[in-house]
């Protein structure tokens, strides 16, 4: 499969697409989403404004300015409330609409952060394991090669995906 696992900070992926941890709003806020805006400047705020905000588990793409990829996607993952909520649901849809963006725009690459990990509080392993799953469907499922980076900023995090993916 082609899948890597890495740590570091994802905006330095010259990716595809990297994909942006957003919210709901698309003005930006702290945490990966803070990083991308801060490394892809001004201008990526402004196509934000004019898109004018995405639902939770939707997403939608931009132009990267600054950053080395060539696009980002944005997405918005579920504030984890407990589980009753259909956040699983919500989470799985962020990952299978980033993907299905990355396949329509003919990409050959995309990078992935740990989805609602930070301050949405979901559960790192069973988030972990709704990224794995869908990327896997989805690679079984694609006919061209794209290739899948999971950036994680925390070791702990990469180790999670790497026990996932049955990688050591
Ligand atoms: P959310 O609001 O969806 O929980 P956060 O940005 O708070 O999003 O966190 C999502 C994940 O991204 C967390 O695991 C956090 O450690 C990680 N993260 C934060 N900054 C970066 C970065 N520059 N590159 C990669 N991952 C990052």
């Amino acid at each position: 499969m082609n899948i890597e696992v890495k740590v570091g900070d994802i905006t330095i992926e010259p990716v595809g697409a990297i994909v942006n941890a957003a919210n709901s709003s698309l003005l930006g806020g702290g945490g990966v989403d803070g990083a991308i805006h801060r490394t892809a400047g001004p201008q990526l705020l402004a196509e934000c404004r004019k898109i004018g905000g995405c639902p939770t588990g939707s997403a939608c793409i931009t132009k990267a300015y600054k950053l080395p990829a060539d696009y980002v996607i944005h997405t918005v993952g579920p504030i984890w409330h407990g589980g009753s909520l259909d956040e699983a649901g919500q989470l799985r849809s962020c990952y299978d609409e980033c993907l299905k963006l990355a396949d329509q725009y003919g990409l050959k690459s995309i990078a992935f952060p740990a989805i609602s990990c930070g301050v949405y509080g979901y559960p790192h392993a069973a988030a972990v394991a709704i990224a794995v799953n869908a990327v896997k469907t989805f690679l079984t499922q694609c006919s061209e090669e794209i290739k899948i980076i999971f950036v994680c900023y925390k070791p702990e995090m990469a180790d999670l995906y790497r026990k996932q993916l049955n990688l050591k």
